[in-house]
């Protein structure tokens, strides 16, 4: 502790002492003096912030790009080790939207511990996260003022491309470790008002996800924002209001647990792709938490659902060919837009395939085919192709002399943009997230009855995406008894 006390009382005097500092400088000086000054900002060693907010479902909305459904968050609390480049969040989020999961509060605890990030279940098992996911929370733990601030007072810190726009000072700072960070404070006040940071998302690529900072508050002499509000890109993911906040009170123990510290980081399986004959040239393609569905037509197949990501959509092609290698895949359904069901719609438009969606996710797949992905290349960047799109306002026959599928739109509480796929001959229904026969929660299933009454469906077997097939009779049954 003593050390770094020195250390952070040389960097404050090798400021101070520079009469005349560069520009980049004197903006980082500012910001530290606006927090309540710099030899205040490096000398904080825990920062303590409880309070409410609220959490957005990106991705997972009722339409593209709405933000409609949102969590209660309760019961939040983020204690960070600042010189230790540690931080722990706990909290309680309710989803204010019905939900196939339900409507139960969920608990969160998630840690990081330098490059180790972890989560702690409900159990009070701790296990270790994802090497990316943890370089996701080593960068949201420099968005916040004074971890911000701190690391641009390094003088081993690059400051670059001093800039002003619409009110606000803006400096570009990499830090010795590389990692990177944007910086924004208000040009009058010098208080930070924004950090961002470049990441990679699967569905949309290229990324900037930023934390705002607004109504400071004086604890103890420095100025502390009370309201953090997140955003990946334009779309707002968590708003956190503050009700209380300490400086250097005890945090608690921030140290990965031991098992997790030691444990390997986990590393992203093989995906399995298993073959389920359904009937006569129809096949679940299971093996994982996503399912796809493979239908053959007299000259050419086709896959309802490219879920996930480029590996497992890739796998799911691969085992499609394999299967009929004499007939082309040449076509997608996409079931519905969310991030999980349509994370691998890149690949298969990198394969070639027509992509077949609800009208009201067309512009929303023509950005995600077309938004850049530098930072990670996926399949579609290495080996560019335009999109085929073809879509469904209520109903589409895809029909030959071998194969009669009915696409039909199923709006509804889990998505208003969603298809699912009826065959005829066979009486069954490639169905997702509407009903699961996982689990007792059937949120969905007694207005999806409903909704199949009205088309006059005469379905005898479900295909589900998530789970097994099961007779149609088995869905009433959990409608019944889910009070659904
Ligand atoms: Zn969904
Ligand atoms: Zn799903």
């Amino acid at each position: 502790m003593k050390r770094r006390g020195f250390l952070a009382l040389l960097v404050w005097v090798m400021f101070t002492a520079c009469a005349r500092p560069a520009p980049e400088q004197q903006f980082v000086i500012d910001a530290a003096s606006a927090l309540g000054g710099a030899k205040k900002v490096l000398a904080v060693r825990t920062l303590v912030i409880e309070g409410a907010g609220t959490h957005y479902n990106l991705g997972q909305d009722i339409v593209p790009g709405a933000s409609g459904q949102t969590y209660a968050v309760t019961q939040y609390k983020r204690a960070v080790d600042v010189p230790g480049e540690r931080a722990r969040t706990e909290l309680t989020r309710v989803p204010k939207f019905t939900y196939w999961q339900g409507l139960a509060p969920q608990r969160q605890v998630q840690g990081i511990d330098k490059a180790v990030g972890y989560n702690v279940a409900a159990s009070g098992t701790a296990s270790r996260i994802a090497q990316a996911a943890a370089d996701d929370r080593r960068a949201e733990w420099l968005r916040h003022p004074i971890t911000a601030v701190r690391a641009a007072l390094d003088p081993a810190t690059q400051l670059t491309n001093l800039r002003n726009e619409g009110g606000e000072s803006i400096i570009d700072v990499r830090a010795s470790d590389g990692r990177a960070f944007t910086l924004a404070v208000d040009a009058s006040t010098k208080l930070p008002t924004r950090v961002s940071t470049a990441a990679n998302n699967v569905n949309l690529g290229d990324v900037v996800i930023s934390t705002a900072f607004a109504d400071y508050q004086n604890i103890g002499g420095l100025q502390l924002p009370a309201r953090l509000t997140t955003k990946t890109d334009e779309f707002t993911t968590a708003e956190v209001r503050v009700t209380t906040q300490t400086v250097d009170t005890d945090a608690g123990d921030l140290a990965a647990p031991a098992a997790v510290a030691s444990a390997a980081v986990p590393s992203p399986q093989p995906p399995n792709v298993t073959v389920e004959e359904v009937s006569r040239g129809v096949w679940l393609l299971a093996g994982g938490s996503h399912h796809s569905a493979l239908i053959e037509f007299s000259d050419h197949l086709m896959l309802i659902d490219a879920p996930q990501n480029d590996a497992r959509t890739l796998a799911v092609i691969a085992k499609a060919r394999e299967l009929r290698p004499d007939k082309p895949l040449t076509h997608v359904v996409n079931s519905h837009h969310h991030f999980d069901h349509s994370g691998g719609i890149r690949a298969a438009v990198s394969e070639g395939l027509t992509v077949i969606t609800h009208k009201g996710n067309a512009a929303f797949i023509d950005e995600v085919v077309k938004r850049p992905h530098t930072r990670e290349p996926d399949a579609l960047s290495k080996n560019p192709k335009p999109l085929k799109i073809e879509t469904v306002e209520d109903e589409k026959v895809i029909a030959d002399g071998t194969m009669t599928v009915n696409l039909y739109s199923i709006p509804g509480e889990h998505s208003e943009t969603m298809l699912m796929a009826y065959l005829p001959r066979d009486r069954a229904l490639v169905v997702i997230d509407v009903y699961e026969p996982i689990g007792t929660i059937h949120m969905f299933a007694g207005r999806f009855i409903e909704d199949l009454k009205k088309r006059n469906l005469r379905v005898e077997r479900i295909v589900p995406l998530h789970g097994k097939i099961v007779p149609y009779g088995q869905m009433v049954k959990d409608a019944a008894t889910s009070g659904s």
